[in-house]
């Protein structure tokens, strides 16, 4: 018999406590422990030695993580220590999960297998029709009040009916609306047989209740689950969880109570509290061993964190030295912290070991992020920004992904709506109030259009412009059916809808920038179809899974590791990773805490949660920030400092030395910011080094080219040959560019 002291298997990188958690396979198992404690690093070892030692086969295992991401570093991290068997490890966030399972049974439920998926706007567009047609005036329902309490509804696995129910109960005189409004919101979602975010878990857990069949083949497979993150999972997320794990019961769950920051979204911090009610036989292990932050740092989030009055007390010890004291400042104005940001960056890539993606910036709300940015636009500082206006959001973007979308899914209303007139196509509101009505017996938005133009209801260029679109849309799902590489197929779509043509034809700044997206958007579709998958699908398959990849990807999913540039995001984003050093800026009262939480317990302790979060992210350095007066929304205000710096304790915290304004509970200190020592000058960090060039010669990368929009570029890389080649051309002025031959008007230099 093998015992796993004697393999080959690393276990020497864990302590004791962790070990006990990989190797303790059997049975459930949770891991409540302190941030930095090795947590995940857990998990991965625990799938690595399953598969290694214990032999299980990869397919028997599913590891829920909370963002993408997180979930390609752990499979990178599973294949580095399990070799390649760990690529066919199921590891997924939960709705991706959810979607993979949903596209194989989800017709069992009456709903088609090609399903859209609606994003958060889709859904508030599908709530404001919705309230419009019952009548409600904004100003007594927001929409954005409907659409949270949908939300939280399905989170609780709560449909109409029960709503209703326990609307008898609250007394809520306008609960009855918002019954009404959900019930509706969920006939139009059917009608288009669309899924939004919510419903990805709602009707997996349905799916798992009504067809015991489904979930029995789910259970034979999966002997092991692992969920990270436990502490942020609402209830839909744990009953599907207690479905999946009933019969094998080999549940391993990690999480810290101190770092649940989504109460808003629906977390239950209770699943992670009472897993012991559930689990009774359930083996308990605490990581004490902090091996991220120094010793400063840790100290004073600990005594942050000891604060809350609702918590598990944890002892934390940290691992590494003291380093150095956190440091606080105070600005005199939100520019002015800006200001300060910068010029520490400068300063300690300057005089320590430092590269821009050693840095992160954390805020509150991402308005804090405008005068940070302006900062490093003037300073030449390189940064990502994670949040905004997302890639995936932008108008063109959404249109054509729409288009695609209805070609999949015919029945999809809400995608059909979008792009009925987009591009312009002299359909207006009258024209598609006759479509919506011809569409109510239960057609097709397409079946809906030939009725109306037979009928003869609407005529002229509206007509016109129908009759195209029908035509585009039958031709593209032959070509799709005729097996249009996927490519090819994106192309087809923004030169047969017109889409592409109309841009071109405004021949704006704004369309420049619409159709420099759209070849980001055929970058994107590269990059897919560049990452393995398995066995041959069919186009239409390879469109399906392309539609679902997007739909889910969240901002942190777009953060790339390789570019050295400082990364700016919210607090609520951070959860999970790390940083050699942070800047929390903004500590302000109203800010961090927010001003939702005054007054309000339970609300200030999240607040606290997330500063704490924000705060056990930095490894070797921490400025805490804050403005006497902030310019917010157009509006200058006088703050306050917040009220978290009192929770801090003076030995391991001080204040900045070019502070000139003091901070309440912050001690004054001379010596502060290390002195500068003799480091490695970071030269060069401000000029883009091209990649360098691969590629076969034949293919002629290296030439020099000129565009339009982005000046002189270096040819990097040609796929294809003639007007529909691929060039990935590197411009000094706007970065690495994707371009279709036929539309990037590129000349020879
Ligand atoms: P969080 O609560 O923030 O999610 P976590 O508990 O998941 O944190 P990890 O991210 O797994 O913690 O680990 C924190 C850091 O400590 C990582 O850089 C990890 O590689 C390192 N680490 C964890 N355990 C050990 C160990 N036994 N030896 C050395 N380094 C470790
Ligand atoms: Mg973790």
């Amino acid at each position: 018999m093998k015992t796993p002291g004697r393999t080959l298997f690393p276990l020497k990188d864990l302590n004791r406590n962790q070990q006990e958690a990989v190797t303790q396979t059997e049975g459930p198992l949770l891991v409540l422990a302190g941030a930095g404690s090795g947590k995940t690093r857990v998990i991965t070892y625990r799938i690595a030695y399953l598969l290694q030692e214990k032999k299980v086969p990869p397919y028997a295992l599913l590891a829920v993580t909370f963002t993408n991401k997180a979930a390609g570093e752990m499979r990178e991290r599973v294949i580095g220590l399990a070799g390649k068997e760990g690529r066919a490890v199921w590891i997924s966030t939960f709705h991706s999960a959810c979607v993979r399972i949903l596209r194989q049974h989800v017709e069992k439920l009456g709903i088609s297998r090609h399903f859209s998926i609606f994003d958060e706007s889709d859904s508030t567009r599908v709530i404001k029709e919705v309230l419009a047609e019952m009548n409600i005036d904004a100003r007594i329902l927001p929409p954005r009040r409907v659409s949270y309490l949908i939300s939280r509804a399905k989170n609780a696995l709560v449909e109409p009916d029960l709503m209703a129910e326990q609307g008898e109960v609250s007394r809520d005189h306008l609960m009855d609306r918002i019954v009404q409004a959900y019930r509706m919101y969920e006939e139009r979602l059917r009608r288009s047989q669309a899924l939004d975010f919510d419903d990805l878990l709602f009707f997996t857990w349905r799916l798992f209740e009504e067809r015991p069949e489904v979930l029995r083949s789910y259970e034979d497979l999966l002997h092991y689950i692992l969920v990270d993150e436990y502490q942020d999972t609402n209830h839909a997320q744990y009953q599907i969880i207690r479905q999946l794990s009933a019969r094998h019961r080999n549940l391993c769950v990690v999480g810290d109570d101190d770092q649940s920051i989504y109460r808003w979204r629906g977390a239950d911090i209770t699943n992670i509290l009472d897993f012991e009610k559930d689990f009774p036989e359930a083996i308990v292990v605490t990581l004490g061993e902090n091996y991220r932050s120094t010793g400063h740092i840790l100290g004073a989030a600990s005594c942050l964190i000891s604060k809350n009055k609702g918590r598990k007390e944890k002892e934390l010890l940290a691992v590494r030295p003291d380093g150095q004291k956190v440091s606080a400042y105070a600005a005199m104005d939100e520019r002015e912290e800006g200001g300060f940001i910068a010029a520490s960056i400068l300063q300690l890539i300057r005089h320590e070991n430092f590269s821009y993606r050693d840095f992160a910036v954390f805020y509150r709300i991402n308005a804090q992020s405008r005068a940070i940015e302006d900062t490093f636009l003037k300073m030449n500082i390189p940064y990502t920004i994670v949040g905004g206006v997302r890639f995936y959001d932008r108008k063109e973007i959404k249109d054509i992904i729409s288009c695609l979308r209805l070609i999949l899914n015919p029945a999809d209303w809400g995608s059909f709506e979008r792009i009925v007139n987009a591009p312009a196509r002299g359909v207006g509101k009258a024209s598609l109030d006759k479509i919506r009505a011809a569409g109510i017996e239960g057609l097709t938005p397409e079946e809906a259009v030939q009725s109306v133009l037979k009928s003869g209801a609407v005529k002229g260029k509206a007509a016109q412009g129908l009759g195209d679109l029908l035509e585009a849309l039958l031709m593209l799902r032959e070509k799709l059916s005729l097996g249009t590489p996927l490519d090819e197929f994106v192309v087809a779509v923004l030169d047969e809808t017109g889409y592409l043509g109309a841009l071109q034809a405004q021949a704006t700044d704004e369309a420049r920038n619409r159709i420099e997206n759209l070849h980001e958007l055929l970058a994107v579709v590269d990059d897919f179809l560049s990452d393995d998958r398995p066995g041959e699908i069919s186009a239409t398959e390879t469109l399906a899974a392309f539609l679902d990849q997007i739909s889910l990807v969240s901002d942190i999913d777009n953060l790339k590791e390789e570019g050295s540039s400082v990364t700016l995001m919210t607090l609520h984003m951070a959860k999970g990773l790390e940083f050699p050093v942070v800047f929390m800026s903004g500590m302000e009262e109203d800010l961090l805490p927010h001003y939702r939480a005054q007054g309000e317990p339970v609300e200030m302790e999240e607040e606290r949660r997330l500063c704490y979060v924000g705060m056990t992210r930095a490894r070797e350095l921490l400025f805490l920030t804050m403005a006497r007066r902030r310019r917010l929304f157009g509006q200058y205000d006088n703050t306050l400092p917040s009220r978290f710096f009192t929770d801090l304790p003076a030995e391991n915290v001080e204040l900045h030395r070019e502070t000139v304004y003091p901070i309440p509970g912050i001690t004054d200190s001379l010596a502060s910011l290390p002195m500068p020592s003799e480091g490695k000058v970071a030269i060069g960090e401000f000029t883009y080094v091209p990649e360098p060039v691969e590629g076969e010669d034949r293919l002629r990368p290296g030439m020099q080219v000129r565009h339009p929009m982005f000046g002189v570029g270096q040819v990097m890389a040609v796929e294809g040959t003639g007007p529909d080649a691929r060039i990935t051309v590197y411009f000094p002025r706007g970065g690495k560019k994707k371009l279709i031959a036929k539309y990037a008007n590129l000349q020879v230099v």
